[in-house]
């Protein structure tokens, strides 16, 4: 039987990071069929059947952390929703007795998050990171292609587990040209991350080949939908290697005025400040003028 480990891989958000495949060789499993996804159409299911037994991975995990003592994250992830896995509430409890200071991270669509179960094994992870591609009904049925999903029923549940997860939550949103990028999609997204409160919110595009023909939206739109957000969210836009975007020049006060309106993550930094403007706001960084604080990986930065 193959090793359910890949990696480590340098993610851009979350670092070093060792990979878990709850699902192995085979179909994808997921209830989603997105249109973006990377991996081969596959028939939806609602649960992983045939799935390995939980000791057996974290035997793997086991053994992989003994070779990779460098690693910041040990990530659940899956050809699939890695949720659908029928005993992550015992493989988590079981990577947590050995991962020391490594952090516990899941990638879930965020599909399951109504189940009280998953809730609970969720609790176990030290970052959960779930997707939100839509608020609005039609634009989420459109993108992800659920199996019977309501995503004003799913914000909900995000919100009370919110309640109830005083650790790291991150939403991501991927943005589609023309399916979920509408001022009106938005609004909603954005009253309903002030409705859940998660400590980031990442926005992304289609970034690999995706299954069905659709586009990416650019750059420059991501970092506008990322304006028109409340200010007293952490945004974080990841750019695309060889993306081209505009570095400009900024003074101390522009500096000072940005940092004073919104959190920039150290990504927004690196896209739009010249080398002479990074240097200035690492000087200011470094006598205090500027305030961080690192979440699930991804620095921010403020002013007050
Ligand atoms: S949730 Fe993930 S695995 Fe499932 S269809 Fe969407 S992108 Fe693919």
């Amino acid at each position: 039987m193959s090793s359910s480990i890949f990696g480590p891989v340098l993610s851009r958000r979350f670092g070093l990071s060792l990979g878990v495949d709850l699902v192995g060789e085979g179909a994808k499993k997921c209830n989603y069929d997105c249109l973006y996804c990377e991996l081969p159409k596959a028939e939806k299911v609602s649960s992983i059947q045939n799935a390995k037994e939980s000791s057996v991975i974290a035997d793997d995990v086991k053994e992989a952390l003994q070779r990779h003592t460098d690693i910041d994250f040990i990530t659940l992830t899956a050809n699939g929703e890695p949720t659908l896995y029928p005993k992550l509430f015992e493989l988590a409890t079981l990577i947590n007795e050995f991962k020391g200071s490594k952090k516990l991270l899941i990638l879930s669509n965020g599909s399951t998050i109504c189940d009280a179960g998953v809730r609970e094994a969720l609790g176990l992870f030290d970052v959960v990171k779930l997707s939100l591609d839509s608020a609005l009904a039609e634009s989420f049925k459109k993108i992800d292609r659920p199996l019977g999903i309501n995503p004003q029923k799913l914000i909900g549940c995000m919100k009370s587990f919110r309640g109830e997860y005083a650790k790291t939550l991150v939403l991501e949103t991927l943005f589609v040209k023309g399916v979920n990028d509408s001022d009106e999609d938005i609004k909603a997204l954005n009253d309903a991350y002030k409705e859940i409160r998660p400590d980031r919110i990442d926005l992304s595009t289609i970034d690999r080949p995706p299954a069905y023909k659709v586009e990416r939206v650019e750059e420059e739109r991501l970092r506008g939908i990322a304006s028109m957000l409340d200010s007293s969210l952490k945004v974080s836009v990841a750019s695309r290697k060889n993306e081209n975007t505009k570095v400009r020049s900024f003074s101390k006060d522009e500096i000072n005025y940005m940092l004073r309106n919104r959190p920039f993550s150290f990504f927004d930094i690196e896209a739009l400040y010249n080398e002479e403007s990074k240097k200035l706001f690492y000087s200011m960084l470094a006598s205090g003028q500027i305030k961080e604080q690192e979440v699930a990986g991804t620095k921010f930065y403020w002013c007050c």
